[in-house]
């Protein structure tokens, strides 16, 4: 029988004799690659498929309303990783309020000294109690004291 080489791991095997046209290989984890690879082609050109997910998607939602809230407060650190990623989603939303990644440079890097803090308009994340910022250096003629 002729070897294969694996899409996932790039690794030589042999197919099982019930399966000659076997793609991937017998490890767990290129059987899930195979798995997410079929379901992301399916996701992507199949309209049944794809409105059949998001129904038993929602019927599972209706039948597990507190499922999502109970994860976050038993995995604390999934829901802080979490809030931190949805805060560069925010920030990648709102490129007019924000620098460019790429424009801090040593010469311009934030150092400890005096800022002016701004709050921002309009609830740019979905957390009622936090506030987004603009911090910027101030110089000491801009400063005024107000006793
Ligand atoms: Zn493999």
């Amino acid at each position: 029988m002729e070897t294969h080489a694996c899409p996932a791991c790039g690794k030589l095997f042999l197919p099982r004799p019930q399966n000659p046209s076997q793609a991937y290989c017998s490890s767990k984890g290129c059987q899930q690659e195979r798995r997410r690879r079929w379901q992301q082609a399916k996701r992507e050109n199949d309209e049944d498929y794809r409105d059949n997910q998001k129904r038993a998607q929602q019927a599972w939602k209706t039948q597990n309303p507190s499922y999502w809230r109970d994860y976050r407060r038993l995995h604390p650190q999934y829901a802080e990783a979490n809030r931190a990623q949805q805060l560069v989603r925010n920030y990648k939303n709102c490129s007019i309020l924000i620098a460019k990644m790429d424009a801090s440079t040593q010469h311009n890097s934030m150092h400890a000294g005096l800022y002016k803090m701004v709050i921002l308009p309009g609830p740019l994340i979905a957390k009622k109690n936090a506030w987004m910022v603009f911090l910027s250096p101030c110089s000491r003629s801009n400063l005024m004291y107000v006793p």
